[in-house]
């Protein structure tokens, strides 16, 4: 008998008919001899409903209270489902993140999985019932409701096929697998039958959300078998896999992915002296921002340009920093934009020198304007102006044939 872990998206849990086709295909699961966990999400739209609920009273609610709110999506959805199941005549139980226990740290809004207990769902499964665990929560050693950001039910699914050994963790979804590029952008993007852990990585961070970064962390740290597939097609999705047991094959480039959540920051007529990345940097590092690409420029006159990204949520308080670093009177002019940031993605691009040249010389032909660039040894991003961004996803998911297999 295999262990299997299901997770069920915000669209697939989207009304009471689509909750009755998710029990459906819980309990054709275990019917065909395995054991059910089953992770679900908030119905879709309403974890970004209660969101602008307390928005709509206070500019900056407390994390901990948003918490306290959030995490209500996912009860409201473990529930319908475990009714729905039971409606079927099948044995079914609910549990929140504090009920299981999923322990946290405290980080509220961005909590991190520190253990799992796993008893009660053993228990449970012995006994023969389909286990439906809350996506997205937890509780922290003091017992306060903790989230695991944005996207974190995936996590959840992957912390509990780790922590019970799984034979596989399913992330069912709206799309039927990883494609080259999100499919909403780049109808031509092509499904993949296979990525590689690494690869998926990448995808994530770069912005592709169809799998929560940490979820992807998780799933390769713990060797967890981990596939997307849809809720709504039979299918055999994609597997994200370890690089031995996916050999690359031609492909140089795997896939592309963009965020349009970038902000660009310039700090212009720094003085050009040794230190000067630092001075400008550690303070914003301090204050927790991400700072993603740089660049600086060559020194003119003793003076120089640097500049570099953060989230875009992040830019105000940025600039706020800054100025404490640099104010008015010393010269320095803080200026920024928002960007997108498109990248390419493929362990092949290794051993291959030509990938950037081809990446720049089909954003060139497209007129876009490259304004900072960035690289790793399988991936090249770069930030432009942000109403390029489909055509720039498009043209080098032409250039590099991604459309075909
Ligand atoms: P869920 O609610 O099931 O967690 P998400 O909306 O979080 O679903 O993730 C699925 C979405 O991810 C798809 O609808 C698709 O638009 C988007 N997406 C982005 N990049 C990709 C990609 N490379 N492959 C597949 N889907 C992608
Ligand atoms: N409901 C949460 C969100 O919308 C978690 C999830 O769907 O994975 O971010
Ligand atoms: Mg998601």
């Amino acid at each position: 008998m295999a262990l299997i872990v299901q997770k069920y998206g915000g669209t697939s849990m989207g009304s009471v008919e689509r909750i009755e086709n998710v029990a459906e295909k819980c309990i054709a699961a275990q019917k065909a001899g395995n054991d059910i966990i089953v992770t679900v999400s908030a119905m879709s739209g309403e974890t970004n409903r209660l969101i602008a609920l307390a928005h709509d009273i206070h500019k900056r609610p407390s994390p901990r209270e948003m918490d306290v709110l959030m995490s209500t999506g996912e009860q409201v959805s473990i529930a319908l489902l475990a009714i729905a199941i039971e409606k079927r005549g099948v044995p079914a139980v609910s549990y929140t993140g504090g009920q299981v226990k999923i322990l946290t740290d405290s980080a509220f809004m961005k909590a991190r999985i520190k253990g799992i207990d796993s008893d009660n769902i053993r228990r449970d499964l012995d006994a023969g019932k389909i286990v439906i665990v809350a996506g997205f929560q937890g509780v922290d050693e003091h017992g306060n409701i903790t989230t695991l950001g944005r996207g974190g039910s995936d996590t959840t699914a992957v912390a509990l096929a780790a922590a019970l050994h799984a034979d596989e963790c399913q992330i069912y979804t709206d799309v039927d697998g990883v494609y080259t590029t999100d499919p909403r952008v780049e109808p031509k993007a092509r499904k993949l039958d296979r990525i590689t852990f690494e690869e998926m990585l990448e995808m994530a961070s770069l912005g592709s959300k169809v799998l929560q970064i940490r979820s992807v962390e998780f799933a390769g740290k713990y060797k967890v078998p981990l596939r997307v597939l849809s809720s709504f097609e039979d299918g055999e999705g994609t597997l994200i896999s370890l690089e031995e047991e996916n050999p690359v094959e031609s492909a140089i480039i795997t896939g592309i992915a963009f965020s349009r959540d970038e902000a660009q920051v310039n700090v212009v007529d720094v003085p050009d002296q040794p230190g000067i990345a630092y001075q400008i940097l550690a303070p914003v590092g301090a204050a927790n921002i991400n700072v993603d690409m740089i660049i600086q420029n060559i020194g003119i006159d003793g003076k120089n340009d640097f500049t570099f990204t953060v989230p875009r949520g992040d830019y105000d308080t940025t600039v706020e920093i800054l100025r404490k670093t640099f104010p008015p009177e010393t010269g320095v002019v803080i200026h920024g934009s928002n960007i997108a940031k498109v990248s390419i993605v493929g362990v092949g691009m290794r051993s291959h020198a030509a990938v950037a040249s081809t990446m720049f010389q089909a954003l060139a032909k497209e007129g876009i304007n490259i304004h900072i660039i960035s690289t790793s040894e399988i991936k090249i991003s770069v930030g432009i102006d942000e109403k390029y961004l489909e055509l720039a996803v498009r043209a080098l998911h032409e250039a590099f044939g991604l459309d075909k297999a």
